[in-house]
């Protein structure tokens, strides 16, 4: 199997797996690109997975649905471009061979998923639209702040090897919000280095990793003390848990 990401718009990717004759695409917002894809590399379009309900991940579905006849998955609660197979939480999704589990997200939309596979390519696989980015998370438009660190800490508890398909290419601005807020954190510097030598080549910073996110992103690590006294001292009234990661929340709202 091959897992390319496909650029589209400024800075999102569209997610395409493929066995040399069919393919699995995520989140296509834009049916150009995908069709540009398949053409070049022969490939017929068996299923596209969509995370949520946001345009710039469901603007290309009908399209592509007509000129391939790709089955459609999607949230259950969530308008999206009908006919689709309705998804919640612990439902399985069977694309390309590959049986999906279906986890829960709401905190960017309210009826958010992603999609998990224990082993492509002898590795685990996680497809997360807006709910995980590398070194961040997704604004909190439709949910609130306990849901969306609830489903962080469910995409935080994969294995490590998981590889982490997120939509967009928010990296490098990410991780400097990142090291304003965890200055000490040597395994953030080494990654940061990292991914600017990525993005300077032309290259994307993903897929990342469960492991990876583990050890640098602020948004999983809301519980580390150095993370904890950060936020305080940047928003002294944050008392718990939920407070202090949604106390960082607006606090990357406002970084500049
Ligand atoms: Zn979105
Ligand atoms: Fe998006």
């Amino acid at each position: 199997m091959d897992l390319i990401a496909l650029p589209a718009f400024d800075d999102n990717y569209f997610w395409l797996l493929h066995d040399g004759q069919q393919a699995l695409v995520v989140d296509p917002g834009d049916a150009a690109p995908v069709r540009a894809a398949l053409d070049r590399l022969g490939l017929q379009l068996a299923s596209i997975l969509v995370t949520h309900h946001h345009g710039d991940h469901t603007g290309g579905v009908a399209e592509l649905r007509t000129a391939t006849g790709a089955r459609v998955f999607g949230p259950a609660r969530e308008r999206i471009p009908q006919p689709f197979t309705p998804l919640t939480g612990g439902d399985e999704a069977l694309a390309l061979g590959v049986r999906f589990r279906v986890i829960d997200v709401p905190g960017h939309t309210a009826g958010h998923i992603a999609y998990f596979a224990d082993a492509v390519n002898g590795a685990p696989l996680l497809f997360c639209g807006d709910t995980l980015f590398s070194g961040g998370c997704g604004r909190i438009f439709e949910g609130t702040p306990a849901q969306m660190l609830a489903s962080l800490d469910a995409l935080a508890a994969l294995p490590p090897d998981t590889r982490v398909c997120c939509a967009h290419e928010y990296t490098l601005g990410n991780l400097r919000f990142a090291r304003a807020v965890e200055p000490g954190n040597a395994a953030l510097a080494d990654y940061l280095r990292h991914c600017e030598a990525l993005r300077a080549n032309g290259m994307p910073t993903l897929p990342s990793s469960i492991g990876t996110e583990r050890a640098i992103n602020p948004f999983l690590r809301s519980r580390e003390p150095a993370v904890t006294q950060a936020v305080r001292a940047h928003a002294p009234s944050a008392t718990g848990e939920v407070a202090v990661f949604a106390a960082l929340r607006e606090w990357k709202n406002e970084f500049r």
